[in-house]
């Protein structure tokens, strides 16, 4: 029983559907993809700072390149590549030792001076960076294109993804999940997989788990349609201020990077001030951009963890308790690599990737910093 019907949900029940499981049931209180995957910006890197994910990345990328062929929809993949653009020599030092360990297993990182960022995006303003690291094998894809093909395929494979039903509580006997409430009754489980987003907290508390996952607001704003900057471009971010964009179409997608503790509310307001910031920071990189119109735009949480790595494993004291849970800002990218291997660890006993990097108790030992994340 999985609750929540995310992408990271749909891609676990896809993949224990795949691998024979018969009986693969999510619970999705609202609608498949509904949550926070709704939000995303579709945006998909190798630049990870650890093994394990640029492995999640690589071989998510995989998936993403053969996506039409295993499940026949067009996932809007397009390898437009991420450009980070580097101001100051501290932050080159770790994009650098970053980049020795992505390439040493095979992936396509690139230290380029400011000049070659211009020639890759001509709108950019250079003087003041002092370099800036290319990622041709990185892109983007529809997070709604991929969430329903997973849902989808998981649905013929016999799952069964039960929308507008919200899971209450976790039903426990002896400290074993024995099923999982609902509004409408209770359903008997042996497993319960919290893959419940920006609202994981809540589930783990359903069984007494306090998990650390910190739901931060970011918004992105569009603008009306804006030729002067034609596209394709990479997304594009500037590590200084944590300012990006890309193009969408004819419209310029961006966002100020924007960090936002508003609470437990999961109903995500916007706060229109922050376009002002969005402006600033963009007008300061991409000066044409002062002549753009922003025509709308839109603020998800992303479910954050203390050292930005997810949650997943078996919850610390409860039998029966499966997490996958707190991918911050890239749950979306790392969805395929996430469902296969929580599939080979319930039905092998075991990953065939080491996943100790997202052990659920690394929190509890101290083996990271437990104060909510200011990212
Ligand atoms: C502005 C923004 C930009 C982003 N850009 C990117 C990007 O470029 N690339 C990237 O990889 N990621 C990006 N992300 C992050 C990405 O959106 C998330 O990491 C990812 O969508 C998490 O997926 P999920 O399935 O865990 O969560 P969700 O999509 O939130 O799914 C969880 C589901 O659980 C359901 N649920 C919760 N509680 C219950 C319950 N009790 N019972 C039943 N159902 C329940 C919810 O309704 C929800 O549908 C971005 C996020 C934001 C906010």
């Amino acid at each position: 029983m999985i609750v929540g019907g995310g992408v990271v949900g749909c891609s676990i029940a896809y993949h224990l559907a795949r691998r024979g499981l018969s009986d693969v049931v999510v619970l999705e209180r609202e609608a498949v993809g509904a949550g926070t995957t709704s939000k995303a910006a579709g945006g998909i890197r190798v630049q990870f700072p650890c093994e394990t994910e640029i492995r999640f990345s690589l071989e998510s990328i995989e998936v993403f390149e053969r996506f039409r062929d295993e499940f026949g929809v067009d996932p809007g993949y397009t390898k437009i590549g991420y450009l980070y653009l580097v101001s100051d020599e501290p932050r080159l030092r770790g994009f650098e030792r970053q980049m020795a360990l992505q390439r040493s297993l095979g992936a396509d990182v690139r230290l380029i001076a400011p000049g070659d960022a211009q020639k890759l995006v001509p709108a950019l303003r250079v003087d003041d960076l002092i370099a800036a690291v290319w990622g041709p094998q990185d892109g983007m894809a529809g997070p709604a294109e991929v969430t329903n093909a997973f849902a989808r395929r998981a649905r013929e494979l016999g799952a069964r993804i039960l929308e507008g039903v919200e899971a209450t509580a976790l039903e426990l006997a002896g400290g074993r999940v024995t099923g999982v409430a609902t509004r409408d009754g209770a359903i008997a489980t042996p497993l319960a997989i919290n893959a419940a987003g920006p609202t994981a907290a809540r589930v783990g508390r359903f069984a007494r788990v306090e998990l650390p996952v910190h739901p931060r607001r970011r918004h992105i704003f569009f603008t009306e349609p804006f030729p002067e900057i034609p596209g394709p471009v990479p997304l594009t971010s500037d590590v200084a201020s944590g300012f990006y964009f890309r193009k969408e179409l004819e419209q310029v997608l961006l966002s100020p990077g924007d960090v936002e503790d508003i609470g437990e509310d999961f109903t995500v307001p916007m706060d229109w001030s922050k376009v002002a910031d969005a402006v600033e920071k963009a007008v300061h990189r991409v000066p044409v951009l002062e002549r753009a119109r922003i025509a709308g735009g839109w603020a998800g949480l992303r479910p954050l963890t203390p050292d930005d790595h997810a949650i997943i494993g078996w919850a610390p004291g409860v039998e029966g308790f499966f997490l996958a849970v707190g991918f911050g800002g890239h749950g979306f990218q790392h969805s395929p690599a996430t469902g296969r291997h929580v599939a080979e660890w319930l039905l092998d006993g075991r990953s065939s990737l080491d996943l100790s990097l997202f052990d659920p108790a690394r929190f509890a030992r101290g083996g990271a910093a437990t104060s909510p994340p200011s990212r």
